[in-house]
């Protein structure tokens, strides 16, 4: 078997509704195979803290309130992916549109690579809505957690001892809306990769344990 295509090579997308944990279960899939985890707002941040030319085109637009232009997000993907492609990678985040699947199609064609499979973390928004409803995030680490998890009565990070929020926008309307707006974003982006059957779907029903099972039970065996 050669390296590039060893099992732990795997190059991912991972996506998921709000309250489907998808960023947690990239970044265990990315720790299990030890893959670089690439989420698009993390990459875009580490562009601008290191003032290259396209960090500081994002910055740019980021400044200014507007959103970063999906070319200038393929560049910055582009970039990443170069740099971290011998380790293999989950995306988070990316592709969000068709033209972005091409575009890293694209990417990848050019190294002589392809993509192994776009996973979806499938969840109803009834479930997603009584997860983030119950949910507390830290202040200091950002950490989340589930009422449920933690002790009866606890009101700081377990971790380190910031104090944690129920966020202001886990409300049913908010919540609502987030759905409406990831289903008519993601669903032409999801029939894409379906049709060349480059999809699988994993129900995100269940303990974080349980759909990272699942997950892993979803990647092609070679
Ligand atoms: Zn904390």
């Amino acid at each position: 078997m050669s390296i590039a295509s060893a099992p732990h090579r795997y190059r991912l997308v991972l996506t998921g509704p709000p309250g489907s944990g998808k960023s947690t279960q990239a970044e265990r899939l990315a720790a299990y195979y030890g893959l670089a985890h690439l989420s698009t707002g993390q990459i875009l941040r580490e562009e601008v803290a290191r003032h290259s030319t396209l960090g500081q085109q994002a910055q740019n637009f980021m400044s200014d309130g507007h959103l970063v232009p999906s070319a200038l997000v393929n560049d910055i993907v582009a970039a990443a992916l170069q740099r971290l492609r011998a380790r293999g990678f989950v995306l988070d985040g990316y592709p969000r549109t068709v033209d972005q699947a091409r575009a890293l199609d694209g990417m990848l064609a050019e190294e002589g690579l392809s993509l192994d499979l776009a996973i979806h973390i499938e969840l109803p928004e009834a479930v997603a809505y009584a997860r983030l409803a119950s949910r507390v995030v830290c202040l200091g680490c950002k950490t989340g957690y589930q009422r449920a998890e933690l002790p009866a009565g606890t009101t700081r990070c377990p971790k380190c001892g910031g104090a944690l929020v129920h966020r202001a926008d886990d409300t049913p309307e908010v919540i609502h809306e987030r759905f409406v707006v990831y289903n008519e974003m993601m669903t032409p982006v999801l029939d894409f990769y379906r049709v060349q059957s480059r999809l699988r779907t994993v129900d995100g029903d269940g303990s974080l344990d349980m759909v990272a099972e699942r997950v892993l039970a979803a990647l092609p065996q070679t």
